[in-house]
């Protein structure tokens, strides 16, 4: 399995689930405002700028569509949970996620990011059960590893892992910054939007 950078290609921005156009297969990138998603997109495909990274936490409010090739589809969702934010907007934010999540057919799977060195919110949290509540195939990465002390690591690995309801081998550790472990992502991104 290749570890070359993502040739993603960015289709558009969408405010709702009618607005996106026709694809083949799709895997959703969710995380709160700041986790590193956008770090994170950049690097896999080695192209800075690609996705904003955005110097204000929850300016990426729309659904932004990047394709692999060949129907292959990687789609950002608007980032959660970002305190300043109106409620009303953050109520938007969520029918928008929410209507995406339940509502596209090609959806695999949802790659949910939690911060290595905070570690998994309370709203991560309730995120993961309800996507595990409708259904959907849910993979847990940890952003930032590089702020995560070495000495540390071994013992947050299985903290991170237990408080998500998951095995420690079944967390990804990766870092944008560092490149650490971009190269598995990519394989497995590649593996999971295989026809
Ligand atoms: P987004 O809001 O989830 O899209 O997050 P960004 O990609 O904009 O990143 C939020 C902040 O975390 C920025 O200041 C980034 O420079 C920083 N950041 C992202 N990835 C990493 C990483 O791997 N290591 C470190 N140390 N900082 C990172």
């Amino acid at each position: 399995m290749s570890t070359n950078p993502l040739p993603l290609r960015f289709v558009k921005s969408a405010q709702r689930l009618t607005e996106l156009p026709p694809t083949e297969r799709e895997i959703a990138i969710v995380g709160r405002s700041n986790v590193g998603k956008s770090s994170l997109i950049n690097a896999l495909a080695a192209r800075n700028g690609l996705a904003k990274v955005s110097k204000t936490p929850g300016r990426t409010q729309l659904l932004n569509l990047f394709e692999l090739g060949d129907g292959a589809t990687v789609v950002d969702l608007p980032g959660y949970g970002y305190a300043k934010v109106p409620g009303r907007v953050r109520d938007t934010w969520a029918a928008m996620i929410e209507g995406y999540l339940t509502g596209r057919d090609q959806l695999r799977l949802a790659l949910v990011l939690v911060d290595a060195e905070v570690g998994p919110t309370a709203l991560d949290l309730t995120t993961l059960e309800w996507l595990r509540h409708i259904g959907l195939d849910v993979r847990v990465v940890a952003t930032k590893q590089d702020k995560v002390k070495s000495s540390k690591r071994a013992k947050r690995k299985q903290e991170l892992a237990a408080a998500c309801g998951l095995d420690t081998s079944d967390v990804l550790w990766v870092s944008a910054a560092k490149d650490v472990n971009i190269g598995e992502l990519r394989a497995r991104i590649r593996e999971w939007l295989s026809p």
